[in-house]
């Protein structure tokens, strides 16, 4: 029984599709978590959610999001839950700002909440902007943000916590010793960490290294396929032998921001 806490539809504009898929690859619980800046309420709080990134399908208000989870969840052969991807970055005060007030007005709408960092210093996009000078540097500054979302206890899942290897391949001689710092963190604040469907097929060794720092610190983990079509829909399925292999074998599952366990 497989629960999914992250996945995209607006990308391929076929959230049926992508139920079917997910149920098809044992998927049990769907969730979708749409980034921010998909989201019209959202983008009209801010310049920078609005002109930051650009949205992978045509923005919709926040009601009717809802509303296609829904619809689908009423027919689904799965669970099909409804959460959100937000941005962290303390320090760009208009974001955070209007992510507050954005939770504030419809937090209650959200199974799930993930943090994710996608830039790292100077708005530096982890995945978008290629490498910066000093890949040491890069990789320290995620892994700090990560840990302060974490610490935060402001979101359920902290997510794709290795993707700064889209940009920065070559992983640092501390990166093992920083993961269990941020293993230790979410396990302090009771936050989930994410083992995720695009990282696992990009750097399954990196995740690998993931699993074993939550194992270590009994980390609670959330499994995201993070797929954005059907053809992806239950990839980090894939990940189950290496989290069975590392010990772990239960993983978190969502409902109105309230996390329990599922066995693998
Ligand atoms: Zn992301
Ligand atoms: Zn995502």
């Amino acid at each position: 029984m497989l629960p999914d806490n992250h996945n995209h539809y607006l990308a391929c504009g076929d959230i049926e599709g992508m139920v079917t898929a997910a149920a098809a690859a044992g998927v049990a619980e769907l969730v979708f978590t749409e980034h921010i800046h998909h989201i019209d309420e959202a983008r009209a709080l801010s310049q920078y959610i609005e002109t930051r990134f650009a949205p992978e399908g045509p923005p919709l208000p926040h009601a009717a999001y809802v509303a296609d989870v829904h619809a689908v969840a009423a027919t689904a052969p799965i669970a099909v839950r409804c959460g959100i991807e937000l941005d962290v970055a303390a320090d760009n005060a208009e974001l955070t700002a209007a992510t507050r007030s954005f939770r504030r007005a419809y937090g209650a709408d959200w199974d799930v909440v993930i943090g994710s960092v996608h830039v790292i210093a100077n708005d530096h996009s982890i995945e978008g902007d290629g490498p910066t000078t000093d890949a040491d540097a890069a990789w320290a500054d995620y892994l700090e943000r990560l840990v302060a979302a974490a610490a935060s206890g402001s979101y359920d899942v902290v997510s794709h916590p290795v993707r700064l290897a889209q940009s920065h391949p070559d992983a640092p001689a501390f990166l093992d010793a920083r993961l269990r710092d941020l293993a230790r963190a979410a396990a302090h604040a009771d936050v989930a960490l994410e083992v995720n469907g695009t990282d696992f097929e990009r750097w399954p060794e990196l995740v690998a290294r993931l699993i074993d720092a939550c194992s270590r610190n009994a980390t609670p983990v959330s499994l995201g396929s993070d797929a954005h079509r059907p053809a992806k829909a239950g990839r980090v399925r894939a990940a189950s032998d290496l989290l069975l292999g590392a010990g772990i074998r239960r993983v978190a599952a969502f409902e109105r921001r309230s996390r329990r366990v599922v066995a693998l």
